[in-house]
């Protein structure tokens, strides 16, 4: 499903309008309007096969601004409106870093206010008492792996505010194949194998990502033709990522064999598939700090903020 932006001059499978992309399995070329709904589609039925939304649920949308979140929120609100039995709240998490943060959460507030999609913020300051910039004094380097754990439980404290029963996150193909490798690369089976869509995996609230297997190219894509794809600036801490590093690795082994991303997945799948039978739900358990749901004794929150616990 690797899109490839399409040569001029070649017309759309559906209408006699521009292609704008070339998508493989099956093989189509689409204009501007008909991948915008070919796309919303492919999310939907993604959505019915999982069975991610039913009836009753409140769905607190992780919404950074970011163009993956973006897209999430915009779909979602399209798919749901009609419904009055499912509904949104976008709850955006200000981390607190300097010059990048301010800019992506005014284009939430403006996105949130547009789709008419009610929208909450939740900040470290307020949670952990400090923000992001300054919780990281001296460890910059682990930037991203403490942003993401406090980023996590600041998610569930805001969802649970806000009554949700789901969490969904933008997370697409690209951003799970990374993932996988990531773990792989830090020899980290547990979170490898962990499964947050289940309840049974600790999290008391459940996650689902409705853009997991769309390609990150045609999430831009799908932004782009609809003149809404956010120009935001970069987070200072991505340099430290090693995220960015896999993401070019994998980025080049999908272009010259095409599926590998998908593949990797796959596998992924199947590893979780043969231990999780074997998996028991005693191993989940409450930090002795914090009290939150954890597989250790100390939760990873309490780990990062209180660096000197035994
Ligand atoms: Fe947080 Fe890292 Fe993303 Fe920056 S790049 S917002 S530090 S996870």
């Amino acid at each position: 499903m690797n899109p490839v932006p399409d040569k001029r001059g070649q017309s759309c499978d559906l209408c006699d309008g521009p292609a704008v992309i070339r998508i493989r399995e099956p093989e189509r070329r689409l204009c501007g309007p008909h991948f915008v709904a070919d796309l919303e589609q492919r999310v939907a039925d993604r959505i019915a096969t999982h069975r991610m939304i039913s009836p009753g649920d409140r769905v607190a949308v992780a919404f950074s601004g970011g163009k993956d979140s973006s897209a999430l929120l915009s779909i979602l609100s399209r798919l749901y409106s009609p419904f009055r039995d499912v509904s949104l709240v976008a709850i955006t998490i200000d981390e607190g870093i300097a010059g990048y943060r301010e800019e992506t959460v005014e284009a939430a507030c403006r996105l949130a206010a547009q789709l008419g999609v009610e929208h909450s913020i939740q900040s470290f300051s307020s949670l952990f008492s400090d923000d992001l910039d300054h919780l990281l004094s001296g460890r910059e380097k682990q930037a991203c792996t403490v942003c993401g754990v406090l980023r996590r439980r600041s998610l569930v404290i805001a969802a649970s505010g806000a009554g949700a029963t789901k969490i969904a996150t933008g997370h697409n193909l690209d951003d799970e194949a990374q993932s996988v490798m990531m773990n792989l690369l830090r020899g980290d089976l547990p979170r490898l194998i962990s499964d947050t869509a289940s309840r049974d995996e600790g999290c008391f609230l459940p996650r689902i990502k409705p853009l997991s297997g769309i390609p990150e190219k045609e999430i831009a894509v799908y932004l782009l033709v609809q003149g809404s794809l956010p120009d935001l600036p970069e987070c200072p801490y991505t340099r430290h990522a090693l995220r960015a590093e896999v993401r070019t690795l994998l980025a080049g082994l999908e272009y010259r064999h095409p599926g590998t991303m998908t593949r990797l997945i796959a596998s992924r799948d199947q590893v979780r598939s043969a231990i999780r039978a074997n998996r028991s739900a005693s191993q989940i358990r409450n930090c002795r700090i914090c009290g939150g749901i954890c597989r250790e004794e100390i939760c990873q929150v309490c780990r990062i903020l209180h660096p000197d616990l035994k």
